[in-house]
């Protein structure tokens, strides 16, 4: 049986983004595969966010792969500062890179414009060893992402492809696995920068998985469009409105062609109520099922304790 592993960092309320990106694809093939999920906590620290916030992030991301449909009888799902081999390995991977293709990463030179005040840019610059090595320990070979992280795998890739050229046959090599639909969720108010969960708080472009759905209804209903008035899917003239043709057809599972076909003839006004109304309808059933999970905060350590020691046990022994 193949591996699959994928993971979020703890640097701020899920978005339907990341839903979207990393989790759906993920659950829908939990039981296809040896599958792992975690929680990014170590690449959570490049960027600063208040300690107690971030032990927050994590009950709240384990309450939220659970209401997602992750189960544990079937997944590890565990914290990466719980199996430090991820530390140990990333180590090993930084021999298997240069500074200079480092510095050449989308994400490294995005992310370093940007950097507050008690951030520093080496974490950031060596993102893509630890990386490697969240994938590389398990020998996963599938891995679900968004489109943004599409450059850290071929890292992965290149880095495991170096060390078993000179090592001997190591480690498996990974596929990214982008989906169809939703690949690269964008920002409502700006539709040309993607949707991230660690945007300034109260980002009136960031549909957050926990938001009071009234909230989230009006971002949509306040989405950037332009100016044609017609309804259909064209990502470089429509941006705003095809991201909201992408949000309708996760949510319903429709393909493009079928949303184009049947919203035609709406004006942007009805179709952004439909938006909401569809988006907020399937937000608000994960909803319910997150705050049960989360208010047992016991049962959720305890499952990240078992998911490490479950996932300990293939790290261990590649290390
Ligand atoms: P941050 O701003 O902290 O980097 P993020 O929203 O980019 O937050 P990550 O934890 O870095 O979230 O990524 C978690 C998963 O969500 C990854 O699989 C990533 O590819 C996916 N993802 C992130 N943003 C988007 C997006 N706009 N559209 C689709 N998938 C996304
Ligand atoms: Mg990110």
């Amino acid at each position: 049986m193949k591996t699959m592993i994928t993971g979020v960092r703890p640097t701020g309320s899920i978005t339907l983004a990341n839903y979207i990106g990393g989790i759906k694809g993920f659950v829908e093939q939990q039981y296809n595969y040896n599958s792992l999920i975690f929680i990014a906590d170590i690449h959570g620290l490049t960027t600063y966010i208040d300690p107690q916030e971030i032990r927050n992030n994590i009950l709240d991301i384990t309450a939220m792969y659970m209401a997602c449909g992750i189960d544990i009888n079937n997944t590890a799902l565990f914290m990466q500062s719980d199996v430090l081999e991820h530390c140990n390995l990333g180590f090993l991977m930084a021999f298997q890179c240069s500074v200079g293709e480092l510095s050449r990463m989308t994400q490294f030179k995005a992310k370093k414009q940007s950097l507050g005040k008690n951030e520093k840019d080496m974490g950031l610059f060596i993102y893509p060893t630890l990386m490697a090595a969240d994938i590389l320990l398990y020998d996963a070979q599938i891995v679900p992402v968004g489109a943004d992280q599409r450059q850290h795998i071929e890292k992965t890739r290149d880095f495991g492809e170096r060390f078993n050229n000179i090592y001997g046959n190591t480690f498996k090599l990974p596929d990214y696995q982008i989906p169809k639909i939703g690949a690269r969720i964008m920002n409502l108010q700006d539709p040309s920068i993607k949707m991230s969960k660690s945007a300034l708080k109260d980002d009136k472009g960031t549909i957050l998985m926990l938001d009071d759905i009234e909230i989230t209804r009006k971002k949509i209903m306040a989405a950037c469009t332009d100016s044609e008035g017609k309804v259909y899917y064209d990502e470089e003239n429509k941006p705003g409105i095809s991201n909201l043709i992408s949000l309708i057809c996760v949510v319903n599972n429709m393909t493009i062609e079928e949303a184009n076909k049947k919203y035609k003839d709406y004006n942007y006004k009805d179709f952004k109520i439909e938006v909401a109304d569809n988006v907020c309808k399937f937000i608000k059933g994960i909803q319910d099922k997150f705050y049960q999970y989360r208010s047992d905060e016991i049962r959720l350590k305890e499952i990240l304790t078992a998911g490490a020691n479950k996932a300990r046990i293939y790290a261990s022994k590649k290390l």
